[in-house]
């Protein structure tokens, strides 16, 4: 964790990463806040396939790899810069060594759409701070398979944000199973992280073209 958090300042230094970078502020709102999905869901067993929709600098997908080394970890970013980073990350944690990571470059739509190779292939899908969850669903269940789970990092709008995106996960075979809340460690932090079970297949109308789903949400 702390390698990579040396590596993230440093070439934050060159590109674009993260506007948190004081230490103490990173572990809690970067590396913490990642890993409390596994209060939650422990995966623990061998083989689980995360996809994690638009990672960024790697949040929550590089914390959960390191704590979870047999999960086999997909990280999906429209941007191919930031996956650069992430591969030299990946080499340099030597986190191939026990297990599959990978990085997936393209949006979302295109990876997991209707003739996208990523389409319905995952335990699990995760996204943090990248779109509110109507246009989220859209760009996070065609990942999902059936029986598998979608969860939404969110702060305290979680709530809100499920009862706007109510038509959405209904169009897109997902179901709300539960709302979690947390606070971060020392401090007055609420997060919180939406649970939607993958219940039905997605439409194969769905995700619309790339783009729409941001412009014209569900
Ligand atoms: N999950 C990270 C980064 C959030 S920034 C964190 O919590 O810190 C949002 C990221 O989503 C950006 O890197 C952006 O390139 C990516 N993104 C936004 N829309 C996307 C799409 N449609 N497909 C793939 N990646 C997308």
């Amino acid at each position: 964790m702390a390698r990579f958090y040396e590596m993230l300042v440093e070439r934050n230094k060159v590109m674009n990463l993260t506007t948190i970078t004081e230490p103490e502020e990173a572990a809690r709102l970067h590396f913490v806040d990642s890993l409390m999905l596994l209060r939650f869901l422990p995966l623990e067993e061998d083989g689980i396939t995360l996809a994690d929709i638009g990672t960024g600098a790697g949040f929550p997908g590089i914390p959960l790899k390191i704590l979870r080394p047999r999960l086999h970890v997909t990280l999906v970013d429209s941007l191919a810069k930031r996956l650069s980073f992430l591969e030299e990350v990946i080499e340099a944690l030597g986190l191939r060594e026990e297990g599959f990571i990978e990085t997936a470059h393209g949006r979302a739509e295109d990876l997991a759409g209707k003739r996208g190779a990523m389409r319905e292939r995952f335990d699990i899908a995760t996204a943090r701070a990248v779109a509110a969850l109507p246009v989220l669903s859209e760009l996070c269940l065609p990942f999902v398979k059936t029986g598998g789970t979608f969860v939404a990092y969110k702060t305290d709008t979680a709530e809100a944000e499920v009862a706007d995106a109510k038509r959405a996960l209904l169009e897109l075979g997902g179901r709300t199973r539960a709302v979690e809340h947390y606070s971060l460690p020392h401090s007055d932090v609420s997060r919180s992280l939406i649970f939607i079970d993958k219940t039905d297949k997605t439409p194969a109308k769905y995700p619309r073209q790339a783009g729409t789903p941001a412009k014209k949400p569900l």
